[in-house]
């Protein structure tokens, strides 16, 4: 090998909190609290900040590769944590707070954390949780609370101590130190809809790939002009990776802590002049109807990410032509640190009129540099970019893991992750999920998308919500059930309905059946629960099988 004469330094995160504390002294970072009151401060400040956590740390014991857990909503703290904890060579695990109790001591044991620090809220469920499943938690050394001084609360809990005093304690004359780019930095669990939650521990050198990948004009775009409202949680996949993103890029952020109502949620916008912000669609869905209701306008923000589930077209068709914001849609998980792909238009795409542009943007988008992903059969073929075939989303690149925390590995030879997504890939190369693997219903060697018959019945006007399910079937192995709730006080027959998807969707596709029920069951995160629905259903047979 002719081997180069480039440097070789490794990529660790400490380097972004370093950069932006040195060439970005004076952005600001904004916080709501948890105590009410708005925070604000500056990179310069942060950056000293993180040095004397890094310090604080060491004093509790923690060294390189300790696990750390976090129960905190978005703010300054918990920002800290991220470059202190993982800069110093421990592993930041935030945890999900809206995991049923035994699940959230199950990830707690399971990734082993010696040092919980905890926002004021979730005291109570801490305290719950040692007192009822105590023995899951016992690798729990110290708790820290966010908070200062005049806010600590009274509490039985052990070993508790004050954010705010442990820094004071310090000096923040500390040099963050260099080591294997390869070094777990987080870890984030899957929500766990089947089976225990898994844990997916990201790099240094995988967080600072990502973040770099997901900031190029073809990703985020981000630039020192923008001013960011974090919604996304902080603990779910690094508030996909804009906590470093965003210092990475000179950005101003701001963290809206507990406060997603839809007025709280403009108010920041307004205030902090924010140009970009990124959310799952229920928050927007919060903020449009608070916008409708109030006439209130978004004059500063010019895009908005929207993720986690698709976004309806009414959604983007109001960002849009009612408040002039663009809108990024995206589609990631967990699993992909989290991006996959963003929706931009193509120069081609651009100049065709807003309703044809509309199929495209309805897309879950292309990937970026960095990131691969391909679309197979049963039988692992690869299938065209003809935006017809459908098949199992796969992924593989610098930023998807190879296995979870604790198991084998979880990819093929050929380093491709099955995402457990089933998409479509059109000749632009746009992908567009179109269903779940395990949510498709397979009918005599044919795939029928569930999501697809669903989005056609809720467009109904006097159904509400509608689910469909695969039910086993002697002759063609899976037929589809749908589901459904009406609106109150209206009748509608069966027959009606199968009526209005046929004219809709292929013969074969319509479904056998017809339930009406009350209301649907969902998950943590507010997706449907169809695991609940098939239990529901397990004795359900189609009339004459
Ligand atoms: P979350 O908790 O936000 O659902 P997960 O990693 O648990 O994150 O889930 C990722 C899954 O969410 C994806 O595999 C996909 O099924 C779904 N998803 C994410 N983004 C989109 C999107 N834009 N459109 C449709 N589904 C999406």
């Amino acid at each position: 090998m002719f081997t180069s004469l480039m440097q070789q330094r490794p990529l660790m995160i400490s380097s972004i909190i370093e950069f932006a504390e040195r060439w970005y002294p004076d952005v600001e970072v904004v916080s709501r609290t948890t105590e009410g009151p708005i925070h604000r401060y500056t990179y310069k400040e942060m950056g000293q900040r993180c040095r004397k956590m890094a310090l604080a740390l060491s004093k509790l014991g923690v060294s390189q590769g300790d696990r750390v857990g976090t129960l905190a909503w978005n703010g300054y703290r918990h920002l800290e944590l991220y470059y202190s904890v993982s800069g110093s060579g421990a592993v930041l695990h935030t945890i999900n707070p809206r995991l049923f109790a035994e699940q959230m001591a199950y990830v707690i044991d399971h990734a082993g954390d010696k040092v919980i620090f905890t926002d004021l809220t979730f005291i109570p469920i801490l305290e719950n949780l040692l007192e009822n499943l105590g023995e899951k938690l016992n690798k729990i050394e110290h708790i820290v609370v966010m908070t200062d001084r005049d806010n600590m609360p009274q509490s039985k809990l052990d070993n508790l101590h004050c954010y705010e005093d442990l820094l004071i304690a310090e000096s923040g004359d500390y040099q963050w130190p260099e080591f294997d780019e390869n070094a777990a930095s987080s870890i984030c669990y899957t929500s766990g809809t089947t089976g225990n939650p898994k844990g997916v521990v990201y790099s240094h050198r995988s967080t600072l790939i990502h973040a770099m990948g997901s900031s190029v004009p073809n990703g985020l775009g981000l630039s020192g002009n923008d001013s960011i409202l974090l919604v996304v949680p902080q603990f779910h996949v690094n508030a996909w990776g804009v906590s470093y993103a965003g210092p990475m890029n000179g950005c101003k952020l701001v963290l809206p802590g507990p406060a997603m109502d839809g007025k709280s949620i403009h108010e920041l916008l307004d205030l902090e002049q924010c140009s970009l912000s990124l959310a799952v669609p229920t928050i927007w869905m919060m903020l449009t109807a608070y916008l409708k209701e109030s006439g209130a306008q978004l004059p500063h923000m010019n895009r908005v990410v929207i993720g986690g589930s698709a976004v309806p077209e009414a959604m983007i068709r109001s960002f849009e032509q009612d408040y002039d914001v663009q809108v990024i849609h995206a589609w990631g998980m967990t699993e992909t640190s989290p991006l996959g792909t963003l929706n931009f238009l193509l120069p081609h795409l651009q100049e065709l009129d807003y309703e044809a542009q509309m199929e495209t943007k309805l897309k879950q988008g292309k990937t970026v540099f960095g990131i691969d992903i391909r679309i197979v059969d049963d039988k692992n073929n690869t299938l065209p970019h003809d935006g017809v075939a459908f098949g199992k989303l796969q992924a593989r690149g610098h930023w998807v893991t190879s296995a979870y925390y604790g198991e084998e590995p979880c990819i093929d030879s050929d380093g491709w992750f099955d995402t457990g997504d089933v998409a479509t890939i059109d000749k632009d190369g746009y992908m567009m999920i179109t269903d779940r693997t395990k949510d498709v219903i397979k009918s005599g060697g044919e795939w029928i998308s569930s999501i697809e018959l669903e989005n056609i019945a809720v467009g109904h006007p006097n159904i509400v919500e509608a689910a469909v399910i695969a039910i086993a079937h002697p002759k063609w192995d899976e037929r589809p059930l749908l589901i459904a709730v009406t609106q109150p006080d209206t009748k509608l027959e069966k027959v009606e309905l199968l009526d209005y998807v046929a004219e809709r969707v292929a013969k074969w596709q319509i479904p056998d059946d017809v339930q009406f029920v009350d209301e649907l069951p969902h998950g943590a995160t507010g997706k449907l629960n169809k695991l609940k629905l098939r239990e529901d259903f397990k004795d359900y047979k189609f009339p004459g099988t």
